[in-house]
């Protein structure tokens, strides 16, 4: 069995941008399981993105047995928030009160983005720092997106690396040395379909060096399908083909990437499956 630890149900949902989750959304879900379940994807963490979509991941694991829940504010969705981080700690705080019941797993995504622009990085830092402080709190790990700030993060990090949190470098497509520092800070790192897009040699190297006890698959469905699916939405289902692909890097058999990642996602988001 696989777990696809980072997927946003909320947006296959035929639904627009700050659109509350409604009954006629569910369909799409529902398929999207049922595909991801024949695929032997059997659990799924939904990842939230701000306010909005992080409710909607919470309904989501509340529907679903095999779903579970992150909440977080994404570093981009931190333009259209005020200076203060305290109107949106508090909504992320009154969530995390009820983590049992709203199947909470992890804060996130949370992060650095200096891809995107206009950004304000003092005001992502703010965010990311309040928001690793929460999971601290709450003995939760965190999801992280890192977009060419990587640098940035590390410093971010190595406050908090030493205070025992957890967490995963989402979508990880970052050098050896970023490779190198959070697998020493016990971090793990979340490896998806472009690993083998033909310009990505240099990823498929750095996954051969990252030892398979830091390493959790995930599609980001649905971004980031397969090359062989380019131009279509991804889906959960798809998680066996990335674990064949690191299988090949890893000149291991796919059993063997299936129960050790399987292992690492349990681990890193204390799953009770
Ligand atoms: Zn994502």
């Amino acid at each position: 069995m696989f777990v696809d630890t980072h997927c946003h149900l909320n947006i296959i949902a035929p639904k627009q941008p700050l659109e509350p989750l409604q009954e006629r959304h569910f369909p799409a879900i529902d398929a999207a399981i049922e595909e991801a379940r024949a695929a032997d994807v059997t659990t799924i963490i939904n990842v939230g993105t701000d306010l909005i979509e992080s409710e909607a991941s919470i309904m989501i694991a509340q529907r679903y047995p095999d779903v579970f829940a992150t909440v977080g504010v994404h570093p981009t969705d931190c333009n259209d928030l005020p200076k203060s981080t305290h109107d949106t700690m508090v909504a992320l705080r009154r969530f995390v009160a009820d983590k049992e019941r709203n199947k909470i797993v992890a804060i996130g995504e949370i992060g650095l983005d200096f891809y995107h622009k206009p950004y304000e990085e003092q005001k992502q830092k703010d965010y990311c720092r309040a928001q690793i402080e929460l999971a601290l709190a709450h003995n939760l790990p965190v999801v992280i997106h890192v977009r060419e700030a990587a640098d940035a993060m590390l410093e971010l990090l190595k406050e908090y690396a030493t205070q025992g949190l957890r967490g995963v470098l989402h979508c990880f497509q970052q050098q050896q040395y970023v490779a190198d520092q959070v697998c020493a800070w016990g971090l793990f790192v979340g490896l998806d379909a472009p690993i083998n897009y033909p310009k990505n040699a240099w990823m498929r190297d750095v996954f051969k060096n990252i030892p398979l006890e830091h390493i959790v698959l995930e599609t980001d469905a649905p971004f980031l399908p397969p090359q062989k699916l380019r131009g279509k939405p991804n889906r959960p289902a798809y998680i066996p083909l990335i674990a064949q692909e690191l299988a090949d890097i890893k000149e291991l058999d796919v059993a063997v990437i299936e129960e050790q990642t399987t292992a690492n996602a349990i681990k890193l988001f204390n799953l009770d499956i």
